[in-house]
């Protein structure tokens, strides 16, 4: 049977919540990744050097067996160059997020005025700290996202030498900036490689398929796809896996998010084989990522074979994206 080796996956959007949530989930990271970038967005934000320790330390509580690096992000706010200079080892990017347009945001950035957040970047600038943006606007849902390339031109003129990377990129418009500015990167998941919106309200609505950004249309899923399968340098792997319990995700008011951490791996094959491009997957899975950050993770091995798995109905309290079907690739084993 085909198999597949996958050395030191990265997945460089990961939101590992608190509490029992991190303890259900953080095992299932650290078991086929190497290292993940952790999301900020906690209850309150992760915006102080003392609770980013905490943060972490709770995290690697969490994975007593298996070696993960947690690169930790801080919530954007304005920061103080002195603070920005303490603070820069213990973590490798700042995440913004517009005020209140997805999960735990609602301290987020109101206003894309430059000079009212010139110091902090040109400060992050100097001292080469990576900037991961939630771009979205405040528009129509399917827009958000194109509206928002505005902004990060907006960013990109201003401060050409910070690293700007487009979290969880969703159409052709964000794509087109890749080779457009020099200094702007982007994340890609599993999920928007697989979905549009036709497989979240095309049908009986799928709550599982429901995240922000929201699924687009099919020439945006193929726009992701060219640039993912030729793992062009400037795109990375990374989930935004983001698990909610299964009665805020099957309820009215269902909240944003997509669980694949546990089946990332094997979806990603599945689609890399698909398109006779697994050759291509150990860049985008991780090389890719580690030139544009700068890491150097520890050594894992994931051996994949393509042999059907049942996708479990869920994790704990976690449904997976998949839940009950069979997916055409499984992990055979870790080193
Ligand atoms: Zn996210």
């Amino acid at each position: 049977m085909k198999t597949h080796k996958l050395i030191m996956p990265l997945d460089m959007h990961l939101h590992l919540r608190d509490g029992v949530m991190l303890e259900n989930v953080a095992p299932l990271s650290a078991y086929s990744f190497s290292g993940g970038l952790v999301m900020p967005n906690l209850v309150p934000p992760v915006d102080t050097l003392d609770g980013l320790k905490a943060y972490k330390e709770r995290i690697v509580a969490t994975i007593p067996n298996d070696y993960f690096e947690p690169y930790m992000s801080l919530f954007y706010k304005n920061y103080s160059r002195k603070f920005l200079e303490d603070v820069k080892e213990h973590i490798l990017a700042i995440k913004l997020y517009p005020a209140g347009v997805t999960t735990n945001s609602e301290g987020g950035v109101s206003s894309f005025d430059i000079e009212a957040i010139r110091e902090t970047l040109e400060a992050m600038s100097e001292l080469e700290i990576p900037l991961c943006v939630h771009g979205e606007s405040d528009g129509f849902v399917m827009d958000r996202e194109a509206e928002f390339m505005s902004v990060y031109e907006l960013l990109a003129k201003n401060f050409p030498k910070l690293k700007i990377i487009m979290e969880h990129i969703t159409t052709k418009e964000a794509v087109d900036m890749l080779d457009r500015y020099k200094n702007i990167y982007a994340t890609i998941t599993i999920h928007h490689l697989l979905l549009t919106l036709d497989d979240v309200v095309g049908g009986l609505m799928m709550p599982h398929h429901f995240c922000k950004p929201i699924a687009k249309r099919p020439e945006d899923k193929e726009a992701l796809l060219k640039v993912a399968l030729e793992a062009h340098p400037k795109v990375m792997f990374g989930s935004d896996s983001a698990p909610h319990p299964k009665d805020k995700k099957e309820a009215s008011h269902c909240s944003a998010g997509i669980f694949t951490s546990p089946i990332a791996l094997q979806l990603l094959c599945e689609v890399f084989d698909d398109h006779n491009k697994l050759e291509n997957l150990q860049a985008f899975v991780s090389d890719n990522a580690q030139s544009i950050y700068g890491i150097c993770p520890e050594f894992k091995e994931v051996t994949l074979i393509k042999s059907e798995f049942s996708v479990p109905s869920s994790y704990g309290d976690v449904v997976p994206l998949f839940s009950g079907k069979k997916i055409a690739w499984s992990i055979l084993e870790v080193d």
